[in-house]
C-alpha cells in the first residue's frame, strides 16, 4: 500500500495537492489556496477530505481551510507555532512530531524564514516531501518574517533528506528562477541543462514540479553557497555559506 499525490494548478501559479493513503482511504490535502480546485479534484477521484495540512498562514495556502473544513468536516492540521494565524487549526505540530496520513508517516521539520511558522510535511518512508514556500524548483521562498541565517538553517535540514525525496513545491515558480540562477552560476553544465529542459516542459504546458532534493542540490543557487563557481561569481570567495546566501536572496529579491 501507498500514498498517492494528486497535484493540480490552483490560483495563478500555486499547486494543490492531494494525499491518498490507499491502506486507510483517508485522504488529505496539503495547503487550500481555493477551494473549488480542491474540491473538484476530490470528485474526480472520488475521495472524501479528512485533512487539511497547512505549511504556513498565507492565503495562498490557508485561505481555503474554512470553506473546506465546512464542506467537508476535515480536520485542520498546522504549525503550533503559528496556531494563532491559521484558520480552523485542530491539532498543532512541532519540530519532530509525527503525523499519521493512516499507515502513512509525516514528520514535521520546522522551516521558519519565509514566515515564522512555516512548516513542511516529510514522508520519510515514500521519500515525499511537500515544502510549501521554503523550498521552490531553483529557488527559495522570500524572507518575509525570517533572517537569512534562519532561512539557511530551515534549507539545511532539508538537504540532508535523501537525495531521491520527490519535493513538492507550493508554486510554478521554476522558469523565472531558472533565469536569475543562470545569472549567479552561469557555468554549472547542471543548472544549465535543467534551465533548458523547463523551458522544453513549460512550452508543452507541463509542471516542473515535483523535484528531487538531489537535484535541488546541484542546480538551486540558493543550496549552493559552497559552489567555488557562484562564489568567484559573487566575488565572495572565503565568506561564510551563510554570507553567501543571503547574498544570492538580496540579488533574487531585486531580480
Ligand atoms: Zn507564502
Ligand atoms: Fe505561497
Amino acid at each position: 500500500m501507498s500514498l498517492l499525490v494528486e497535484m493540480f494548478p490552483c490560483l495563478r501559479d500555486n499547486y494543490g495537492f492531494l494525499l491518498h493513503d490507499e491502506a486507510s482511504g483517508l485522504t488529505a490535502t496539503v495547503d487550500t489556496p481555493e477551494a473549488g480546485p480542491i474540491i473538484a479534484a476530490l470528485e474526480r477521484r472520488g475521495w472524501r477530505l479528512d485533512y487539511i495540512l497547512n505549511t504556513h498562514h498565507h492565503a495562498d495556502h490557508a485561505g481555503g481551510n474554512l470553506e473546506l473544513k465546512d464542506r467537508t468536516g476535515c480536520t485542520v492540521v498546522g504549525a503550533q507555532a503559528d496556531a494563532a494565524r491559521i484558520p480552523g487549526i485542530d491539532i498543532g505540530l512541532a519540530e519532530g512530531d509525527e503525523f499519521m496520513l493512516g499507515e502513512s508517516r509525516a514528520v514535521v521539520l520546522e522551516t521558519p524564514g519565509h514566515t515564522r511558522g512555516h512548516i513542511v510535511f516529510h514522508f520519510p518512508d515514500e521519500g515525499q516531501l511537500f515544502a510549501g514556500d521554503t523550498l521552490f524548483v531553483m529557488g527559495c521562498g522570500r524572507l518575509f518574517e525570517g533572517t537569512p541565517a534562519e532561512m539557511w538553517d530551515s534549507l539545511q535540514k532539508l538537504v540532508r533528506l535523501p537525495d531521491s525525496t520527490r519535493v513538492w513545491c507550493a508554486h510554478e515558480y521554476t522558469q523565472a528562477n531558472a533565469r536569475f540562477a543562470l545569472t549567479i552560476e552561469p557555468d554549472n553544465l547542471a543548472l544549465r541543462e535543467r534551465a533548458a529542459e523547463v523551458d522544453t516542459l513549460r512550452a508543452a504546458g507541463r509542471p516542473t514540479v515535483p523535484s528531487t532534493i538531489g537535484r535541488e542540490k546541484a542546480t538551486n543557487p540558493f543550496l549552493r553557497p559552497a559552489s567555488p563557481l557562484l562564489r568567484a561569481r559573487l566575488a565572495m570567495p572565503e565568506e561564510s555559506e551563510v554570507a553567501v546566501f543571503a547574498e544570492t536572496r538580496r540579488r533574487k529579491d531585486s531580480f
